[in-house]
C-alpha cells in the first residue's frame, strides 16, 4: 500500500522548524534530527535525545526517507556497492558506493531514466521516467552515509554521474547540492561535489552565479560537431565549441578546473585525429581530460578500446600539453557504469514477464 506519509527530508529547515513549534518543539530539534540521519538513523525511534512523544509525532507524519532499495550488487572485492532504489510512484534509480584509501565517492542520480539519448550509454535507452525531487537526491547520499558510517568511514565526495542529466533538472539538483554541503546535514563541500553534463549551456552559465563552486565536468566524447552531434545528441542544440567558452567561463568564475570526459569507443573516438582535435580545443584551456573506457552494454555497436589504444590515446592528448588521467573502471562487475543495474533489472523483469 502506498505510504502517503511525507519523507522527511522534503522539508525544508524552515517547514520542519514550523512543524516543531506546532508541536511545542524547540528549532533546535530540527538539527538533532538531522543530525541523526546524516549518522544513520533509518527511523525516528533511533532519535535517542528527542523526546519519545515527538518521535511518536514523527512517526505517525513522516518516513525517514522515500526510498525503498530493491537490488544490491557489490563487485571490486565489496569496494564497490551498487543499490537499485524504488521511488515513489514506481521509477527506480541507482547509487554507487566507491571506496578508495582516502575517500569514499557516492555516484548519485538526478533522472529516472535521461532525456538526452547518448547511443552509448544504458539510461538513454529506457524512456524518461521523470525528474528526481531534491529530497530524492538527498536521500541517496543520506542512505550511502549510513552505509559507510557503520563501516567506520565518512562519505566524502559525491559525483553526479548515475542516472540522468543533472542540468535538465536544474532546480532540484542545486537545491540538493546545497543540502549536501549543509554542514547540518551532511556537509560535504561543494568542491567534493563534481555535476556532471552533457552540455545544457545556459543552464551552466546559471550555475556558475549559484556561489556554490562545484567541479563541472562535462562530457566531451569528441571535439568535432559531426562526430558530437550523434554521440551526444544535445550537441546539435549547444554545439561543442560554444559549450567549451561556457565551461570556460565557469572556470573563471568559480576558480574550478573543468574535467573534461572522453568515454573511449574503439575506432569512433580513439584516434590521432581525435586525439588532435581534442588537443586543439582545449590548448592553454584550465582544464583536465578524464579517459573513461567505455563500459559495454548490450544491443549497442560500440567497443572499448585495447589497452595499448588507450595508451596510446593518453600519450597523444599528453604530448600536447593538457593534463590527462584515465579513469579506473570501477564497478565493471556490478555493473555499474550509469543504468546499468537498472537496465538489467529491467531485462529480468521482462524475462519474467514473457
Ligand atoms: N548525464 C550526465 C551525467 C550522467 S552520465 C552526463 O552525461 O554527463 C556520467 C558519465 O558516464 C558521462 O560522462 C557519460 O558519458 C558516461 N557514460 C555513460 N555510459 C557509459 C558507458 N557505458 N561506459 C562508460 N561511461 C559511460
Ligand atoms: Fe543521459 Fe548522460 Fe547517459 Fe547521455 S550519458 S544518455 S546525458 S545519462
Amino acid at each position: 500500500m502506498t505510504d502517503l506519509r511525507p519523507p522527511i527530508l522534503s522539508l525544508s529547515a524552515a517547514e520542519l522548524e514550523t512543524w516543531l513549534a506546532e508541536h511545542d518543539a524547540p528549532a533546535y530539534r530540527r538539527k538533532q534530527v538531522w543530525t541523526w540521519l546524516a549518522r544513520g538513523a533509518t527511523t525516528f525511534d533511533a532519535m535517542r535525545d528527542v523526546p519519545r512523544s515527538l518521535r511518536e509525532a514523527m512517526e505517525r507524519e513522516f518516513r525517514a526517507t522515500s526510498l525503498r532499495p530493491v537490488a544490491v550488487s557489490e563487485a571490486d572485492s565489496g569496494l564497490t556497492t551498487k543499490t537499485l532504489f524504488e521511488l515513489d510512484g514506481g521509477h527506480s534509480v541507482e547509487a554507487v558506493v566507491m571506496r578508495y584509501t582516502e575517500r569514499s565517492t557516492l555516484c548519485i542520480s538526478s533522472q529516472a531514466g535521461c532525456p538526452i539519448g547518448c547511443p552509448f550509454c544504458a539510461t538513454g535507452k529506457f524512456p524518461f521516467g521523470r525528474n528526481l525531487k531534491a529530497h530524492e537526491i538527498v536521500e541517496q547520499a543520506v542512505d550511502a552515509a549510513r552505509v559507510l558510517a557503520a563501516e567506520g568511514r565518512r562519505l566524502s565526495h559525491v559525483v553526479f554521474m548515475g542516472m540522468g542529466e543533472p542540468m535538465a533538472n536544474y532546480d532540484s539538483v542545486v537545491d540538493s547540492v546545497r543540502r549536501l554541503a549543509d554542514p547540518e546535514l551532511l556537509g560535504i563541500s561543494p568542491r567534493r561535489i563534481v555535476v556532471s553534463t552533457s552540455g545544457l549551456i545556459p543552464r551552466i552559465t546559471q550555475l556558475s552565479e549559484e556561489n556554490i563552486p562545484v567541479t563541472l565536468a562535462i562530457s566531451l566524447h569528441a571535439a568535432r560537431d559531426e562526430l558530437r552531434d550523434v554521440l551526444v545528441p544535445i550537441n546539435r542544440k549547444y554545439p561543442v565549441r560554444d559549450l567549451v567558452d561556457t565551461a570556460q567561463a565557469y572556470a573563471g568564475k568559480t576558480g574550478r578546473r573543468v574535467s573534461y570526459e572522453w568515454v573511449m569507443l574503439a575506432g569512433v573516438n580513439d584516434t590521432e585525429r581525435d586525439a588532435r582535435e581534442l588537443g586543439l580545443l582545449l590548448k592553454g584551456k584550465h582544464a583536465h581530460v578524464n579517459l573513461i573506457p567505455f563500459n559495454p552494454v548490450d544491443d549497442t555497436p560500440y567497443r572499448a578500446p585495447e589497452r595499448a589504444a588507450i595508451r596510446a590515446f593518453r600519450t597523444l592528448i599528453d604530448a600536447q600539453g593538457l593534463n590527462v588521467t584515465v579513469r579506473d573502471t570501477r564497478g565493471r562487475e556490478a555493473d555499474a557504469a550509469c543504468g546499468q543495474l537498472h537496465e538489467r533489472v529491467m531485462r529480468n523483469d521482462q524475462a519474467a514477464v514473457s
